[in-house]
């Protein structure tokens, strides 16, 4: 079995996720880029790893269907052998709504994708890297967000309780396991120029919304992959529990 540390990257075909695995593979880990519907985007991120002599696989996969999770772990399983870290990245938004104009389905949808399918990526992680079930040890990251503190009032609340909950996961599933050798760490990440917005029906979001920010921009997916490489990485080996705002002081 290879020396070389393993990262699966849930929704890592674009935006954040993209840039985690980029710069994960850069940084010496083998990747499973974890896509849910656009196999050209994660096919493109693989080659740009395996073109500067990484190894990554494109492994497709929707986090709010379990059995899809199931198959995507048994891929990492077949492909690499082994699991050292999980970047909990995947997540959606929906349109600007208010609260009492949304839809049980969209209630639901939000919350399976972003909080089911975050948990039971960690369970499955856990059932892998935990000394508990004769693992290495490893490294968890959850990708919440600001707006877990801010709300989102008037455009998505139920993304933001969705990442409240990514938040209070992290401190107990960290407690939880913190003694068999697995750190769960988070990163809030601000408004971040990716596709999200667009997907929520509001493409200009991040450049709208700059001003607002005590930095006066918005972040790129680069800088928050930073943050998520640092608590992925041994530098980072007392640091378990902790919530790092990448937000521009947002
Ligand atoms: P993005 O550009 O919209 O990319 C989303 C990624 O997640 C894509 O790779 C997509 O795969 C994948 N994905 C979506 N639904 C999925 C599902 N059900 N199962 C598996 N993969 C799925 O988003 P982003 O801005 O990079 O966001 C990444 C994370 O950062 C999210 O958790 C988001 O909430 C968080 N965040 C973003 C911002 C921001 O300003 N951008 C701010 C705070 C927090 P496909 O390519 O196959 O569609």
């Amino acid at each position: 079995m290879s020396d070389t540390p393993v990262v699966l990257v849930t929704g890592g075909s674009r935006g954040i996720g993209a840039a985690v695995c980029r710069l994960a593979a850069r940084q010496g880990w083998r990747v499973g880029v974890n896509y849910a519907a656009n196999r050209q985007a994660a096919d493109a991120v693989v080659a740009a790893i395996t073109e500067s002599g990484g190894e990554a696989v494109a492994i497709p996969g929707d986090v709010g269907n379990a059995a899809d999770i199931a198959a995507m772990f048994s891929a990492v399983d077949r492909q690499f052998g082994r699991l050292d870290g999980l970047v909990n990245n995947a997540g959606i938004v929906d349109y600007p709504q208010r609260v009492d104009e949304m839809s049980v389905e969209r209630i639901e949808r939000m919350l399976r994708v972003n909080v089911t399918g975050s948990i039971l990526c960690a369970a499955e992680a856990v059932r892998r890297m935990s000394r508990r079930y004769s693992g290495q040890g490893g490294a968890i990251v959850n990708v919440s967000s600001m707006a877990a503190v801010l709300g989102s009032a008037t455009q998505y609340v139920d993304y933001a309780a969705s990442k409240a909950a990514i938040d209070t996961f992290t401190i107990g599933l960290a407690r939880e396991v913190a003694a068999e050798g697995i750190r769960v760490n988070a990163v809030r990440p601000g408004i971040i120029e990716t596709d999200l917005h667009a997907s929520g029906g509001l493409p200009d979001r991040a450049r709208e919304m700059a001003p607002s920010v005590p930095m006066q921009r918005a972040g790129m997916p680069e800088e928050v992959a930073d943050a998520i490489l640092y608590l992925l990485s041994p530098s980072a080996s007392y640091v378990t529990g902790s919530i790092l705002n990448v937000s521009g002081g947002r």
